[in-house]
């Protein structure tokens, strides 16, 4: 079986991927591997790992792909992002996850260190855009490629048409595929991918999925990243508002309805962001009743 994931997703299937973070301790790191662990016997298409601001979490990125690469039956893509990074250096942890038997980047900017609505300043000797570190690891044979995408456009895009065209120059650079920001309106997410095929791209869309466990902390986030939650849903969350465990099933009730009305609206596959654990995630799963 190929171990890239745009010839996975692109075979016409339905595409089913986790994406963890690089945890900051020891307690952190085995609540982890306890979610991979539990995830595994779903057999998903990939796990992705995301990459952080700085220092020691982005060694955590490359040694925890590593290990899922080496000890797991999982297909692993390791994120990697322009802040803070020359090229040089961009290049080295290519050649760490190249080393390690990566064979899938996420290729992204990354936000600003201060936070997502700060202003972005590349890094001297950097890249300023996504499509620029697209283009860097195309250059290298071992790697394929996905990207970001964003069901309500990018919070610093002028328009939903420039956040297509970017998504569109992401493409034509060399991303074989592309992973969706959280969203809650499926509307959302087709009217991005008719934007894109308009433009003559048939790059494969896979949905970001994030169930709502916690309505504040989900519009905190929201706000941050340019992603709102509509209010009919926000009303079916409040409905229950006194009681946490009818909060959390109504949360993954809504993601399983977002999720069925996704793959039945033809989208390639759905992507969890798992929050390093497994209970959400394989909910929505036996709520679906799909098979990977
Ligand atoms: P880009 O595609 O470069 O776009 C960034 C901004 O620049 C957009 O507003 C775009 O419209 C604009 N732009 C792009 N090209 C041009 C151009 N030529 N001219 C003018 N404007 C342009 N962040 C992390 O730090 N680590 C992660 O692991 C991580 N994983 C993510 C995974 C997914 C699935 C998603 C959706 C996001 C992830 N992010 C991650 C967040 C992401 O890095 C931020 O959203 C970031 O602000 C944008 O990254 P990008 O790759 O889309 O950038």
């Amino acid at each position: 079986m190929s171990q890239r994931i745009g010839d996975l997703v692109g075979q016409g299937g339905r595409s089913f991927s986790f994406e963890f973070f690089p945890p900051k301790d020891e307690v952190g790191e085995a609540q982890l591997w306890a979610a991979i662990e539990a995830l595994e016997p779903v057999r998903p298409t990939f796990v992705s790992v995301t990459y952080g601001a700085g220092g020691s979490t982005r060694d955590t990125t490359v040694r925890i792909t590593e290990r899922i690469a080496r000890e797991t039956s999982l297909l692993p893509m390791a994120h990697l992002t322009c802040v803070g990074h020359t090229v040089a250096e961009i290049e080295t942890v290519l050649d760490a996850y190249e080393a390690a038997g990566v064979r899938n980047v996420m290729a992204l900017r990354g936000d600003p260190v201060a936070g997502p609505r700060a202003p972005w300043t590349p890094t001297e000797g950097g890249l300023t855009y996504a499509a620029e570190l697209v283009e860097l690891v195309r250059s290298r044979a071992a790697f394929d490629i996905g990207v970001a995408a964003f069901p309500e456009g990018h919070p610093s895009a002028a328009s939903l048409d420039a956040d297509a065209d970017v998504l569109v120059a992401k493409a034509e650079a060399g991303a074989r595929f592309a992973v969706t920001q959280m969203f809650f309106r499926a509307a959302d997410y087709f009217s991005l991918v008719d934007r894109v095929r308009a433009r003559g791209v048939d790059i494969p869309i896979l949905p970001g999925i994030m169930p709502i466990l916690n309505l504040a902390a989900i519009r905190r986030q929201g706000e941050l990243i340019g992603t709102s939650v509509p209010d009919e849903i926000v009303s079916r969350i409040q409905a229950h508002a006194d009681d946490p465990a009818a909060v959390r099933a109504e949360g993954i009730a809504l993601a399983a309805e977002l999720c069925e009305e996704l793959l039945e609206g033809g989208a390639p596959g759905l992507h969890f962001y798992t929050l390093n654990r497994s209970k959400a995630t394989l909910e929505i799963f036996s709520a679906l009743n799909v098979t990977s």
